[in-house]
């Protein structure tokens, strides 16, 4: 496994990255293009073509043995197919055929973005040697994924662990997921953003409206802003200690850029966590800051590619 070389895809809304990446998690090769994201379906794949064509241009490519996909959500890893929310021209899209054709027909591995993420955590971050964790990643939506008796827990259609969209106000806000309430309606960035201005807080002289800008006047103290951080806290930690006492995890890893905001989260998520976490198996459950970074998609494909090239090992012993 130290020797094996895989690509890895990572699909999102503003870039779509390529890498051509070892078994020890190392990115050897780098490829990038932004994401068409309001062009047609072919168009959008031309951009994944160009990453490609940077990947097989390396001499390493001739040592590739699979390739893994995480991509924006939702995706359909039993048919190879995804919709990413914020891709409109790709509905039910081949990827998984299309990217097939272009690598000469080399193993695909799909998964969603937090699916991804989360077997970046396992593998090189926060969640490492946890045999059951919740990863989430929290910035412009909410993200999440499960590993579960040790191994990653993609669900049938890669999408388990879909954290934003559960409700946890039953006769919340809608989202525009079609339900009530929703994680993401309630602790995703724009959405601490938006509840601190409908609160009265005014951005500073640079207009910054970010959940970024509202976490610095948080610091500073300010009611509003301090608030509404204390509401997308609480919305996590309910979310949270719901997957802990489902499923029994023993670790929540946040990530994004709200996660960024450091104590102004995570001091109120903890103190939250223990009002509704309460039953004995999940009261000593920890939660951490993720320790991946931007190349947490990349390397968490990378982990999946590598775990086909695994199988196909196997099956050829
Ligand atoms: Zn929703």
């Amino acid at each position: 496994m130290q020797n094996a070389l895989v690509a890895a895809l990572d699909i999102g809304g503003t870039k779509i990255a390529g890498a051509l990446v070892d078994g020890a998690g190392r990115i050897l090769v780098r490829a990038q293009r932004p994401t068409p994201a309001r062009e047609d379906g072919a168009t959008v794949m031309r951009a994944v073509e160009l990453v490609f064509d940077e990947l097989i241009a390396s001499p390493l490519w001739a040592e590739v043995q699979a390739v893994g996909i995480g991509s924006a959500g939702p995706v359909d890893a039993s048919l190879g197919t995804v919709s990413p929310v914020n891709i409109p021209g790709w509905r039910g899209y081949p990827l998984v055929e299309h990217v097939r054709g272009i690598t000469g027909g080399l193993p695909v591995e799909l998964i969603g973005d937090g699916v991804a993420i989360t077997a970046a955590e396992h593998w090189q971050g926060a969640a490492q040697g946890y045999d059951n964790a919740l990863c989430m990643v929290v910035s412009t939506g909410v993200g999440g994924g499960l590993v579960l008796g040790g191994k990653l827990h993609p669900g049938p259609t890669g999408n388990a662990g879909h954290i934003g969209h559960i409700s946890v106000d039953l006769d919340g806000d809608p989202c525009p997921c079609g339900a009530r309430g929703c994680v993401e309606r309630i602790a995703s960035g724009p959405n601490i953003a938006r509840r601190a201005i409908d609160g009265g807080w005014q951005p500073g002289p640079d207009g910054d409206t970010s959940a970024t800008a509202v976490a610095a006047a948080a610091r500073a103290g300010h009611p509003v802003a301090l608030a509404s951080f204390e509401r997308a806290a609480q919305a996590l930690a309910a979310a949270v200690a719901a997957t802990a006492t489902l499923v029994e995890v023993e670790i929540a890893v946040i990530g994004g850029g709200v996660a960024k905001s450091g104590d102004i989260l995570f001091a109120p998520l903890r103190r939250a966590l223990r009002e509704y976490a309460t039953l004995s198996f999940v009261q000593d459950l920890v939660v951490v800051p993720a320790m991946t970074g931007t190349d947490a998609g990349l390397v968490g494909a990378a982990a999946a590619a590598l775990r086909v090239e695994d199988r196909v090992v196997r099956a050829g012993a």
